[in-house]
């Protein structure tokens, strides 16, 4: 199978680069990825010298038409499968300035729907997210039949562009044998994380004794999942989704922040005293929690790790690499 990746070189797109060349000898990859600063050679350090030909980067921007095209087009490229991760994912950021969030997640989507269907790729999955259903109340869970709600221009660039995919195989797939699929997942975690996001980033804080900045209560819910479980997740779905489907992927792993800091803080031995309050993020989601009883009966996956075990070896995993995201925090803004 040959796979055309894109932004292969972030957090979770490089966790499934290495699973899918690791599971399957008849895998190839080539990475699409244009190195923002969520781009991070380093997460693949290894595998062009493990898988050979195997595996190839290139650096370019998905919403480049002009890129996109030469390389689906190019001779030999037969891709079997898009799946596309490229996206701006930090939501802080996209309060500040929307505009790179529009361009890569929506403009970018687009385009690889459009030139992917031209140059007769068959799939294409997109990597969503919970985000795009906006905040629950205390009860209840985001099935794939929730409404879109998104609450920040990240996550509305989220739920855009399941728009255009969802649209995408409505109109082409009958006519062009484009097949589409998107995956809704919950708050990942594990190495490799951007240290701006929050289990990362708290760790960092608290392994430096800097104050860990909570927003408001610190008492939002989100549903984590080990980033190995999403990518077993995602690899089910793109061998076995049915065509035009939406699947959400949870971890059954639902904890509120401040318990989240807490578990990093006693996992380092570290005093609660370090977390500092701060004021609310605007349009901060209450609680997220994920119904994946679709995809556990079609498909037959399930998440494999409990979040409190999963996140102490994470904490465990970001001690011992201090090397891979020291520099990341040093990198101008
Ligand atoms: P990340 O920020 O770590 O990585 C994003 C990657 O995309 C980077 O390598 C970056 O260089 C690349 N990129 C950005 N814009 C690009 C463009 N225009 N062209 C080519 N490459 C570009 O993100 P992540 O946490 O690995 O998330 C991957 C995907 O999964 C995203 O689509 C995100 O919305 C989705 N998702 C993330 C989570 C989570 O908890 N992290 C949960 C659900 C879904």
């Amino acid at each position: 199978m040959r796979l055309l990746i894109t932004g292969g070189c972030g957090f979770i797109g490089s966790h499934f680069i290495r699973m899918v060349l690791e599971e399957d000898a008849a895998v190839t990859v080539t990475n699409v990825d244009a190195l923002t600063y969520a781009g991070v050679e380093a997460n693949l350090a290894g595998v062009s010298e493990r898988y050979g030909k195997r595996y190839a980067l290139v650096k370019a921007d998905i919403a480049d038409a002009v890129a996109m095209e030469r390389l689906m087009s190019a001779g030999g490229a037969g891709f079997d499968a898009v799946v596309n991760f490229a996206a701006e994912s930090h939501v802080d950021r996209s309060i500040e300035s929307p505009r790179h969030f529009i361009h890569s997640n929506l403009v970018g989507t687009s385009v690889l729907l459009d030139v992917s269907r031209r140059c007769g790729v068959r799939r294409f999955l997109q990597i969503s997210t919970d985000e795009v259903y906006g905040s629950l109340g205390p009860e209840g869970r985001f099935t794939e039949a929730s409404p879109l709600n998104p609450s920040s221009p990240y996550s509305a660039s989220k739920a855009g562009a399941d728009l255009l995919a969802l649209a995408h195989h409505r109109t082409y797939a009958a006519s062009a044998g484009q097949e589409v699929m998107i995956t809704r997942c919950s708050n990942n975690y594990g190495p490799y994380q951007f240290p701006e996001k929050l289990i990362p980033l708290m760790i960092a804080k608290a392994l430096s004794d800097e104050p860990l900045p909570l927003y408001g209560d610190g008492l939002q819910v989100r549903d984590w999942i080990h980033v190995e479980d999403h990518c077993r997740a995602l690899w089910a779905v793109l061998r076995h989704g049915q065509p035009g489907a939406i699947y959400n992927i949870g971890g059954d792993g639902e904890l509120r922040n401040r318990e989240v800091v807490q578990l990093i803080l006693a996992e380092l031995g570290k005093p609660e005293s370090l977390i500092r309050f701060v004021e609310d993020r605007p349009g901060h989601d209450r609680r997220y929690a994920i119904d994946s009883g679709k995809i556990q009966a079609e498909l037959g996956w399930r998440p494999l790790r409990r979040p409190e075990e999963g996140i102490r070896a994470t904490v465990a995993w970001y001690a011992a690499h201090r090397d891979w995201w020291e520099p990341l925090l040093r990198m101008p803004r």
